[in-house]
């Protein structure tokens, strides 16, 4: 593991670029100056943290691995430099999560690759190429998506932590496939300002990390109300959710009374069986500890990709109106001869240079669901959907959803569910693929994370043994709503 100190800022430069050439985890690296004052004796203080692509820094650029936010040679900008070469977007602000970091002393040590604006399962949609998963030498396998860049870069040991987004998947699958905690906080609690919107109502700022302690120390200082982000958390609910937090099991070490679900729809006929053996193996551990398993059903499972998609792609068809080649992104002057008074023309012609073919699908799948034609059938039904999968996950936990207004205890109830994080470990990478087809294999990945996503629950995925062939398989806890504590405490007690 590279230590990263004032000291040795350049020995860190050469051995990270070296090590990063072949993962590609990294698309830019710090110069070692931070942006305004570090606490050397903050909570975080001595510790490497990189941070993806998709969160405002202040000083190195964001591209969201998009053309449309990348330097670009060939296209002009009309606010910034001469008429050939567009700079990367860099932001005057640090996000809030950044800016925390950098206040507890942690050593901001570069950007991360990821998939175009977040959309992806696989890291393999960005303008950066794809991230390699570092786990074998010998293999291209994918290193997941789309914080594949912030979970390889964990992997190599190139940084203690890294910060993530996850919208219905993104720091779970990567971790997964990396072999490396990956913590996605229950929505609202960490503030989203200063973070690229994919789609506002699912994504979470979450941490991938070596160990559980590291992640969370990371998660302790980051979970602060901001008043700057509209959608956090208030006060109020944060409070509450603590009381009903469990965390006795800690100290005593026995899990007496501590009730796991198994949700029966997490086993669905995609699940490659090898990675049900880690699983089965800890559940026996657990069981042996004095924690009872309960096994649950979570009926609306199966449809939750399905709405996922739909209301994803629905948000981000608004989001990404922004970039418009004027006011935001690449600019694209219309070829010679046509009509260069139409804006029209410079909107289409700077979008259809600057998103990549997955974005562009979400774009076109996302219109036609808010589409007056179409926004019962699909958009209002995934949001029925939306709905009834938060129900299922509050008929099976004991302590209530401290954001609903029945806040009555379930006895019968579980305190966390345990699944595994995905159907299977690292796909091989398709270095044929030009992205240009959907690959469906991709969306598929996504089956057992978006659940959570859609319920703003809180999931962590630990690495727990290996699958068959002898890559990293994860397993997931899912809490109520702000009980992160508990599941890293559980966490904590698995070793
Ligand atoms: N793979 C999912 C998607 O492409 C989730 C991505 C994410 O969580 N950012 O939408």
């Amino acid at each position: 593991r590279l230590r990263y100190t004032h000291t040795s800022t350049r020995t860190y430069a050469t051995l990270a670029e070296s090590r990063n050439a072949r993962i590609n985890a990294f698309v830019h690296f710090s110069n070692g100056s931070e942006p305004g004052q570090v606490s050397p004796d903050g909570p975080l203080s001595g510790m490497t943290i990189a941070v993806k692509d998709n969160i405002c820094t202040s000083d190195m650029p964001t591209t969201c691995s998009s053309l449309m936010l990348k330097g670009a040679p060939g296209t002009t900008s009309l606010y910034r430099t001469g008429p050939d070469f567009q700079p990367d977007f860099s932001s005057p602000y640090d996000a809030t999560v950044v800016q925390l970091l950098r206040t507890a002393g942690a050593k901001i040590v570069g950007k991360t690759n990821c998939d175009e604006f977040g959309m992806g399962s696989l890291n393999q949609c960005s303008v950066h190429g794809p991230v390699i998963n570092p786990f074998g030498e010998s293999e291209s396998r994918s290193a997941g998506g789309s914080s594949g860049g912030s979970a390889a870069a964990v992997a190599t040991g190139l940084c203690d932590a890294a910060l993530g987004t996850d919208t219905g998947g993104s720091i779970r699958l990567p971790a997964s496939y990396c072999g490396v905690v990956g913590l996605k906080p229950s929505y609202g609690l960490l503030s989203r300002w200063g973070v690229v919107s994919f789609a506002d109502s699912l994504d979470c700022v979450g941490i991938i990390a070596k160990d559980i302690e590291s992640a969370e120390s990371v998660f302790d200082c980051l979970n602060i109300y901001d008043p700057r982000d509209p959608t956090a958390a208030t006060q109020e609910v944060r409070g509450k959710a603590l009381k009903s937090v469990l965390s006795d099991f800690l100290d005593t070490g026995s899990l007496s009374g501590l009730r796991i679900g198994i949700p029966s729809d997490y086993f669905p006929r995609e699940l490659h069986p090898s990675v049900v053996d880690p699983l089965r193996a800890l559940l026996a551990d657990l069981k042996a500890h004095g924690a009872s398993m309960v096994s649950v059903s979570l009926p609306s499972t199966p449809y939750a990709l399905s709405a996922y998609y739909v209301i994803a792609s629905a948000e981000a068809s608004s989001n990404l109106a922004r970039y418009d080649g004027v006011q935001y992104g690449l600019h694209v002057e219309t070829p010679p001869g046509s009509d260069k008074r139409k804006t029209a023309s410079v909107y289409s012609h700077s979008r259809s240079r600057g998103f990549g073919p997955e974005v562009k699908r979400r774009i076109l799948l996302g219109t036609y669901a808010l589409t007056a034609d179409a926004f019962d059938n699909y958009f209002l039904q995934a949001q029925r959907v939306r709905k009834l999968v938060r129900r299922d996950f509050d008929r099976v936990f004991r302590a209530p959803d401290v954001l609903s207004t029945h806040l009555e205890t379930n006895q019968a109830g579980v305190d966390i569910l345990i699944h595994p994080s995905a159907i299977r470990t690292a796909p091989q990478l398709d270095r044929d693929s030009t992205g240009s087809e959907p690959n469906l294999d991709s969306y598929l990945q996504d089956v057992l994370t978006v659940p959570a996503s859609l319920a703003g629950l809180p999931a962590l995925s630990v690495p727990m043994g290996f699958g068959e062939d002898g890559w990293p398989v994860g397993v997931s806890l899912v809490g109520q709503w702000g009980h992160e504590k508990t599941i890293l405490n559980l966490a904590k007690v698995l070793g």
